[in-house]
């Protein structure tokens, strides 16, 4: 945040994000655009006699891999010149490394990185075991928290920076699908912090409110 309002010359495209016009993706010619059309909570919610770890395994493994192809969709327009940081409605996204040390970055480096260690920990055999009888570790909880906040800033860029790319490929339907799962998923096991999540709320109010009842016969 300093680093926005503190001692920096310009914004990172050299221009001030204008606030509200830019939300083309709140216009309802786009939110009435989805794939599916039903209680996206009847989808999320743990089914009986599954396991709960095993649950948040598969299911963020799942969506690791539906932002990654979703971004792939777009990403020869995410460069380091289009987006010289990981910026979402007027928030900017920091890299921390491993050695918890800030890192200024462009979007395709940041996204690069969340995908990177995603991959990484989704096929670690002692953080997502799948031989059968295999524990989760103790930090399994932690670590699925991480990898769903990383998601998240992917995919509120998504929206802020390459909504108008998303639509000329005709594929706002599938990203706002995406989006709302993912959102109803993360509630329901509280796995993002509301403070997180809470500049992308005006969309998840619109995306996620529960289908209307079907009209009786
Ligand atoms: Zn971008």
């Amino acid at each position: 945040v300093d680093w926005l309002f503190g001692k920096s010359k310009t914004k990172p495209n050299g221009k001030k994000p204008p606030a509200e016009e830019k939300k083309q993706y709140l216009e309802a010619e786009f939110t009435k655009v989805r794939v599916v059309d039903f209680d996206l909570k009847e989808l999320v919610v743990l089914p009986r006699e599954i396991d709960l770890n095993e649950w948040l395994a598969s299911n963020t493994t799942t969506f690791f891999n539906l932002i990654n192809l979703q971004y792939s969709t777009i990403s020869e327009f995410c460069t380091g010149d289009t987006c010289q940081a990981m910026t979402a409605c007027n928030t900017i996204y920091y890299w921390y490394d491993e050695r918890g040390k800030k890192t200024k970055c462009t979007a395709p480096q940041y996204v690069d990185f969340v995908m990177s260690l995603v991959q990484k920990l989704v096929t670690d055999e002692d953080i997502f075991p799948t031989k059968y009888g295999k524990e989760f570790p103790n930090s399994f909880e932690s670590l699925v928290k991480k990898i769903c906040r990383y998601l998240f800033h992917v995919l509120a860029h998504l929206y802020w920076a390459h909504f108008k790319e998303t639509v000329a490929l005709d594929l706002q339907g599938h990203l706002n699908t995406l989006y709302a799962h993912f959102i109803v998923f993360v509630r329901e096991f509280n796995l993002v912090d509301p403070k997180e999540t809470c500049i992308m709320d005006d969309l998840s109010e619109i995306l996620c409110a529960p289908a209307p009842p079907a009209p009786a016969r």
